[in-house]
């Protein structure tokens, strides 16, 4: 090891060698690799968290390279999966720790899956039923976590802590989308995820190191086009009456996830299937070619067009399909195309 990597992070009074070693024994689960998970990612695999774990369902596009800091233009040109991208990217920034890409949807059965319990999980997710999962999962195992969002100019983060509040002690029925509004109707600019990561790592380096009177109580929130941010502090902890803090029952984990979800911010469906498969994509190909265009078969996934949709198969079975934006029409094509191979 080069013992001059982390020479200005530990000379920092809050890290030390103490804190160092703490980090390199870490293991943090990052869930969804797109805006915020690149920006995340990038700063804990620099500060030496000595484990991490990438899970990220989507594959590079074009319009990802605005602000999504760990792809490049032959990402984009391949749709290579996220997850594979960011950790090709980060093993050549850190060859000292171990990454880890799981090319997947985040669900009960995915977490339930993990080789044992990460120290953290940081949320880079764009979408409300995963952080109520993330948020239900994480208490169930006693494991702190890191919400972070962005739209538009804006951003919020907070920390929840096991003997703290959680997400549903705050909001106890998830906001829909809509309300909250998303990157694809308000778009979202590239410092307004780097200025909400900032806040989201420095604090996971505050939970790494255990230094855990330093970590920030309550919400942070940032407009960098106002050139505003404040901290809206928590009144109190748990809710008295929230099942989850009381351990009686976690809601996201009793439910399976659903078929068909559109993507944020994207003319996008992803199906899934309740169980695993195992597709063969190379056979899969081959019989495509005659009926079907644009027929790719990737390291990591095929890719065909087909009724106007373009297709990204996982040999997992699951599937991206672009160019539609209504489930059943999305799940009726996955029938026709992959389904009845
Ligand atoms: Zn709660």
């Amino acid at each position: 090891m080069n013992h001059d990597r982390y020479a200005r992070q530990q000379r920092f009074v809050g890290i030390g060698a103490a804190g160092q070693r703490a980090l390199s024994e870490a293991t943090v689960l990052v869930v969804g690799i797109g805006a915020l998970g690149t920006h995340a990612a990038d700063t804990l695999a620099r500060a030496g968290v000595g484990k991490l774990w990438l899970c990220d369902r989507d594959i590079v596009e074009w319009s990802n390279l605005q602000r999504q800091v760990l792809f490049d233009e032959q990402d984009a040109q391949r749709g290579t999966p996220k997850a594979i991208a960011a950790t090709a990217h980060l093993a050549a920034v850190n060859s000292a720790i171990v990454i880890v890409p799981f090319v997947a949807n985040c669900t009960a059965e995915f977490l339930d899956a993990l080789p044992h319990l990460p120290t953290l999980v940081l949320d880079g997710t764009d979408n409300v039923p995963t952080r109520y999962l993330l948020n239900d999962w994480c208490r169930k195992h006693r494991i702190p976590w890191i919400y972070a969002g962005a739209v538009g100019s804006e951003g919020a983060s907070m920390v929840l802590r096991p003997d703290g509040h959680c997400l549903r002690c705050i909001w106890p029925l998830p906001p829909a989308t809509s309300e909250l509004g998303s990157c694809e109707t308000k778009g979202v600019l590239a410092p307004a995820i780097a200025a909400i990561t900032a806040f989201q790592t420095a604090e996971a380096l505050k939970l790494l190191t255990l230094q855990h009177d330093a970590v920030t109580r309550g919400i942070f929130t940032c407009d960098v086009w106002r050139g505003s941010y404040m901290v809206v502090r928590n009144q109190g902890g748990k809710a008295t009456d929230c099942a989850v803090c009381r351990g009686e029952h976690y809601p996201a984990l009793e439910t399976g996830p659903p078929a068909a979800i559109t993507l944020c911010g994207r003319d996008a469906v992803q199906i899934d299937l309740p169980q695993r498969v195992a597709l063969d994509l190379d056979a899969m190909a081959s019989r495509l070619r005659g009926s079907a265009s644009d027929v790719e078969r990737t390291p990591h996934l095929l890719r065909f067009a087909a009724d106007g949709c373009r297709f990204s198969v996982f040999a997992s079975g699951r599937a991206l399909l672009f160019g539609v934006q209504d489930e059943n029409r999305a799940q009726a094509l996955y029938d026709r195309w992959v389904g009845a191979h």
